[in-house]
Parts: structure tokens; C-alpha cells; sequence
């Protein structure tokens, strides 16, 4: 045996969200662990930066503790990192109409008055929970909302709900895969009015209560929640500036070859966790088979441009939600914007305002191809109408391009699912995680690291 070859229990290959979660849970056995990320940092996409005054985030904003495990999450890393649940104004949130926000309706008498759908589809509603179940499960968002519940609900709650999480399109996206809460509704329930009715008066356990629709971030930044898990984990089992990271099965166990700081190291490891991207796995994991590969590299991330505005003295749309959301229908360059200095303590100076805009999207992926001064030009015109401020000079103006953002949930979910079950059962040992499946939100990441780490714990 080469004696230059180190042994390992797991093999956790990046380390962005789903990655330290994996490896928090690990590490609670004796199990010899090392988590390979390419970056010279921990987090993945989520980074939170300070400047002038300003605590933002540079990837994912805020997320829902839809999930135990984000609870229970929290409260183990309680003496690392704090909790923080958005502020109440949280519930308000807005939809842009004929360039006017109008307050997304809560209550039954708000549905009434909205100017936001149509009176047709206001009546239909009625009706909702006798339609019969859709019998296609690989039926669009869009056909499922139009068949359910109508085209003005469809353009003017689903679409811009659709566009603040997915950066999608309703019309590309399976709800079996994209949205299976929203999916079971229907195929359990039968109505997703009726559905949603029920499940508010089942009996939850102690487990089931800990999951809730608080919006959350943590005291300063998500930043301090990746970098609390960092810690937990441990500081020395981390390889930063993993480079040219290839895995090969070998008796039974993997061989993982990788470049750190310009030297070569290997390693050997009885089971194997990627949680990167689909597209990264062609390098990482050669040895499957061409057609096999290609099942998983042809899910379509969406490319999206986050601009981050810091104002010091904000003197324009009173900033008294979670933010505003742009239907496609309604043609601006912008998917919306987040109004977190609201949501979230001490992100700008007092009387201040940050601001987050999405620009691109599955629909506007041209605009993630304009120049930094063309982006200016585009956010200056939009801010300045869609919240209505005389001048525009922000103190914070920043651009962030991520151009494998979010990926899209369509049609071919099913058989990339069927290739990674198909893949995982060929290659014991082998976990390929990420958010390539079980979800897309920083809640989905947490859970599906946990789910990985119990695997490879109960073998
Ligand atoms: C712009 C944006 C906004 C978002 N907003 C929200 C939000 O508001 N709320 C929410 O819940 N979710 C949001 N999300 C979703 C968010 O991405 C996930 O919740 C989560 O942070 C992803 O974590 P991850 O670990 O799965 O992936 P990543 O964070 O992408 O981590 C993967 C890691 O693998 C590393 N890596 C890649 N290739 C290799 C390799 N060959 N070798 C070694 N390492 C490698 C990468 O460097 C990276 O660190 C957003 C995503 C984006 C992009």
C-alpha cells in the first residue's frame, strides 16, 4: 500500500450548504472525514460581505424553516451562530400590476377587494375543490394553475412566486418535481383549497411542529451560519483550493485523486458524498457511463444577475414588507426586488435602505449577458420608477453574476432521479446529493445533508 495515501471514512466533496450539513452530521460519529472544496472559502453560494455600514448577502437572502432539521440545526450550533426570524412585516408582500404594487391578498375579504386577479377567477375559486385531480404527472405548473385555479392567478400570484424562487418559468417546471407540497395537495386531498384546509386541523407531533413558514437568515449574515458549521465540523478537515478532484472506484472503496495548492494528494475513502452541481459531475466522477452522465448534466440552471443597493437615506417607496415581485406579463427588466433592511436587524445604517434586484431568469436570460455599465443603466431606470425615488444615488451598488444559479425542476426530473437511485445501487458507497434533487432551498439543503449523513452513519 502507499503510505502517502490517506484513508478515510467519508469523502464530502464541496462545501456550500449541503456540504456542511453533511459533514456536521458525520462528525458526530468517530468516522475520519474531509470535505474537498474548490473555492478558498466555505459557504457555496451563500456569502455575506459588510461595507459602509452594510451587511448583505451575495447569494440566498433569507430562507423558510419548512423543515425540522433547520430547527434543530439552529439549536444545535445555538453557541456558534443566532437565529434570526425575519420581521413580522414579512407577510406583506407585493406583486406589481400596470406598474403599481398591489398588496399579494392574506385574508378572504383582501381576495375579494384585490384588483390583482380577475373577477372571473374570483368566482372559479369557488369552485376549486370539486375539480377533478390532474391524472399527468409531468403536467406543467402553468396547466396545473390554469386548470385549478385560473390564467389571472396563474400571471399575477404563481408567476411571481415562481420568479422569486426558481428565477423560472411556470410553463417548464413539474409541480410532482418542483413543488411536490403543493402537487400532494391535489393527488391527496384532492383540492389545494381544500387540501390546505385539512392539513391546518391534522394533529402534528412535537417533530412536525418544529417545521413552520418563518422566513429566517442568522445574526449577521448566512455567512455566520456556514461558518459556525465550519467549526463544528472542524477546522483541520477541511481541503480548500481542491483542484482537478476525480474519483475512481477501487476494491470497494473510492480513490480520490486531487490537485491542492499545486501538489497532488490522494486519498481513499469507503463512501463518497458529492454535493455539487449536476454539471460538475463529468470531472469529479469519470468513470460513469457517458449516457448515465448526461441524464444528470442536462438539468438547466438558470442564470441570474443579483444587484445589491445600499441607500443611507432612503426617500422613496415606503419599504414596509418582505418586498415586490414583477409578473412576467408586466414586461420590466427586473424580477423583483427585496426589501431586507425591513425583513432583517442591522443591514443598513438607520434611515437607510438595502435592497436586493434579480435581473435574468429562465425568461430574461439575455439580460445576464449585458455589460456592468449596461446593468447600471438598466437598475437606475427601473429603481427610480418601480420605487419611486427622484434621484438615484445609491452609497452600495453591487453586481453579482451567478451563471449556474438555479436549476430548473422540468420533465425530465423523473429519469435524472431514476439514474442517481440506478447509479447509487451500481456504486455502493457513492451519494450523489446537491441540488440536483430533494429540493432547491437552503431548508432542502440542510434536510438532504442530514438524510446523506444518516445514510452513510446507519450502513
Ligand atoms: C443567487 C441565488 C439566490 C438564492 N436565494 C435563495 C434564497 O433566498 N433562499 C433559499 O432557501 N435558497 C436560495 N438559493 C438556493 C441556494 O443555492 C441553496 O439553498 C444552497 O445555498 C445551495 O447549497 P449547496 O451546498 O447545495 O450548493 P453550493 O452552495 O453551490 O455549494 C457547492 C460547493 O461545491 C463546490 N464545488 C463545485 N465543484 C467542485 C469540485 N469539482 N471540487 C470541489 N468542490 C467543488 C463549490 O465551490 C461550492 O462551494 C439561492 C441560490 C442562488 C444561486
Amino acid at each position: 500500500m502507499n503510505n502517502n495515501i490517506e484513508q478515510l471514512d467519508v469523502a464530502i466533496i464541496g462545501a456550500g450548504l449541503t456540504g456542511l450539513a453533511a459533514a456536521h452530521y458525520v462528525r458526530k460519529s468517530d468516522k475520519k472525514i474531509a470535505i474537498f472544496e474548490k473555492q478558498d472559502r466555505c459557504g457555496g453560494v451563500i456569502n455575506t460581505a459588510t461595507q459602509n455600514g452594510f451587511t448583505f448577502e451575495e447569494g440566498p437572502n433569507t430562507g423558510i424553516v419548512g423543515t425540522p432539521e433547520v430547527a434543530d440545526l439552529f439549536e444545535e450550533l445555538k453557541d456558534l451562530c443566532e437565529l434570526e426570524i425575519a420581521n413580522d412585516e414579512v407577510d406583506k408582500r407585493y406583486i406589481l400590476k400596470d406598474s403599481k404594487w398591489e398588496a399579494l391578498p392574506s385574508g378572504l375579504i383582501a381576495g375579494i377587494k384585490t384588483p390583482l386577479f380577475s373577477l372571473k377567477d374570483k368566482f372559479r375559486l369557488l369552485g376549486e375543490p370539486f375539480r377533478p385531480k390532474g391524472k399527468n404527472p409531468h403536467e406543467s405548473l402553468a396547466e396545473l394553475v390554469k386548470r385549478r385555479l385560473g390564467q389571472s392567478l396563474l400571471d399575477y400570484a404563481i408567476d411571481p412566486f415562481i420568479l422569486g424562487v426558481y428565477s423560472g418559468d411556470p410553463s417548464i417546471l413539474v409541480p410532482k418535481y418542483a413543488l411536490p407540497k403543493l402537487y400532494n395537495l391535489e393527488q391527496n386531498y384532492g383540492s389545494f383549497i381544500g387540501g390546505a384546509i385539512k392539513k391546518k386541523f391534522e394533529k402534528k407531533d412535537k417533530e412536525a411542529k418544529k417545521a413552520t413558514r418563518k422566513v429566517f437568515s442568522t445574526k449577521g449574515g448566512l455567512s455566520s451560519l456556514t461558518n459556525a458549521l465550519y467549526k463544528s465540523v472542524g477546522e483541520n478537515n477541511f481541503y480548500f483550493n481542491s483542484n482537478q478532484l476525480v474519483v475512481k472506484p477501487e476494491n470497494g472503496k473510492y480513490h480520490i485523486s486531487v490537485s491542492i495548492d499545486g501538489e497532488t494528494k490522494e486519498f481513499i475513502a469507503n463512501d463518497v458524498i458529492t454535493t455539487t452541481g449536476a454539471f460538475a459531475l463529468p470531472e469529479i466522477l469519470p468513470f460513469i457511463d457517458g449516457n448515465e452522465i448526461k441524464k444528470l448534466t442536462s438539468l438547466y440552471y438558470a442564470r441570474v444577475i443579483e444587484v445589491i443597493l445600499g441607500f443611507e437615506n432612503w426617500k422613496g417607496f415606503p419599504l414596509d414588507g418582505f418586498g415586490g415581485l414583477i409578473p412576467h406579463k408586466e414586461k420590466r427588466d427586473v424580477l423583483g426586488v427585496l426589501f431586507l433592511s425591513t425583513l432583517l436587524k442591522n443591514r443598513a445604517p438607520k434611515n437607510g435602505a438595502l435592497l436586493t434586484l434579480f435581473i435574468g431568469g429562465v425568461r430574461r436570460d439575455e439580460l445576464v449577458d449585458l455589460s456592468d455599465e449596461e446593468i447600471i443603466r438598466l437598475v437606475e431606470r427601473e429603481v427610480k420608477e418601480l420605487m419611486q425615488l427622484d434621484e438615484f444615488s445609491p452609497e452600495l451598488f453591487k453586481i453579482i453574476r451567478h451563471n449556474k444559479a438555479i436549476p430548473q425542476y422540468g420533465v425530465d426530473s423523473g429519469e435524472r432521479f431514476e439514474t442517481i437511485y440506478h447509479l447509487e445501487s451500481k456504486y455502493p458507497g457513492l451519494i450523489l446529493g446537491g441540488n440536483m434533487r430533494n429540493g432547491i432551498g437552503m431548508a432542502d439543503r440542510i434536510t438532504q445533508g442530514k438524510q446523506m449523513a444518516n445514510r452513510v452513519l446507519n450502513k
